[in-house]
């Protein structure tokens, strides 16, 4: 698996030099010798096919943050989608070796991914040689249209199979439809490219100077999440399994699988730094996650224990001292605990069988 990715990294890497190259030609002849970048909002449009929407409004810059040596991330300023933040929602992330640059979520449009292309190319010349897509929502991977436009259509996008089939059936063109929906228009014109190289747990890149190492432990947020390890940094981009002061929605996710996952990426790692896929990274992130889901699914399991009906395991939850504690510092708590209590219920009621 090593080797195959290494080669499958060397392949991306001199396809995407290649199609900088062209793309860079295409736009002095198509769009102007004034766009040299090769990753410009106008470059992109001028390359949509016939008939496809225009792109909504360019996404506001935001900073690209130094987390580790090798990782880069830009923090969205959104925890949930709406008109005011374009449905920038879920944290960028570029891990920069010696060999180019693997970026880690593509963000809910083709416009938040441009952003994100433009920041990364103040930080370094060297091009995106592959992306991952964490899982199947789509606020991780709506903008792979843009990394496949300024990189070529050759980049390796990669995922597990099961996101990749999700993307490329109804769940992709549902998400791509809410978004534009959720954003007041804002995402418009952005198309789905799904993942095309398949990965799995135990999977590594050598990006030249800095190894990556992928983790899978069965259904967590949902059932194809994929954290990635920047090894030698010590960090953990951890997609949605780890969230920080944000609520998720659990609607394809398993509170004790993710509790699962937590030990198991704590065990087989020696992570120092967490990186949620939404909020600030920090020692404390997974720590912080799990004791809000123990609080909640632990609750629920006593719960059920002792005869407690559904309705009344919410207020048990709400008084449990490790919820109590992040209610009124966590995005979405109020909207979504309810629908969180009632999943963990049912959870721990089939976990009883
Ligand atoms: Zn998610």
């Amino acid at each position: 698996m090593w080797l195959s990715n290494r080669t499958d990294l060397a392949a991306g890497a001199r396809a995407a030099q290649g199609a900088l190259t062209r793309r860079q030609l295409f736009i002095c002849t198509a769009a102007g010798a004034s766009l040299i970048c090769g990753c410009g909002p106008d470059a992109l449009a001028a390359t949509a096919p016939d008939g496809a929407q225009a792109l909504g409004p360019e996404v506001a810059e935001q900073p690209l943050i130094r987390i580790s040596p090798h990782v880069h991330m830009i923090v969205a300023p959104g925890s949930f989608p709406s008109a005011d933040n374009a449905g920038f929602m879920s944290n960028l992330i570029f891990v920069v070796g010696r060999d180019g640059v693997m970026a880690i979520d593509s963000g809910s449009s083709t416009r938040i991914a441009q952003m994100g292309l433009r920041q990364l190319k103040k930080l370094t010349s060297l091009p995106v040689i592959g992306l991952i897509n964490t899982h199947f929502h789509g606020d991780h991977w709506l903008g792979n249209q843009a990394f496949a436009e300024t990189f070529g259509k050759a980049l390796p996008i990669h995922a597990m199979a099961g996101t990749r089939a999700a993307i490329e059936g109804a769940l992709g063109v549902n998400w791509r439809d809410s978004m534009v929906g959720w954003t007041g228009d804002a995402t418009r014109g952005t198309q789905i490219v799904p993942p095309n190289h398949d990965i799995d747990h135990g999977a590594t890149f050598d990006l030249g100077g800095v190894t990556l190492k992928l983790h899978h432990y069965g259904v967590a947020h949902t059932p194809f999440d994929l954290s990635v390890e920047v090894v030698e940094d010590r960090v953990m981009c951890a997609g949605d399994i780890i969230m920080n002061k944000r609520i998720a929605v659990m609607d394809d996710g398993s509170f004790q699988g993710a509790l699962k996952a937590f030990d198991a990426l704590e065990k087989n790692s020696q992570t120092a730094i967490w990186i949620p896929a939404h909020g600030a990274a920090g020692a404390d992130v997974l720590r912080w996650n799990r004791e809000l889901f123990e609080g909640i699914y632990g609750t629920c399991v006593e719960a059920v224990k002792n005869g407690v009906a559904i309705d009344a395991a919410l207020p048990l939850v709400l008084k449990d001292p490790r919820v109590a504690a992040r209610a009124s510092e966590t995005n979405g708590f109020e909207r979504n605990i309810g629908r969180y209590v009632s999943r963990a219920y049912l959870e721990a009621e089939e976990s009883q069988f």
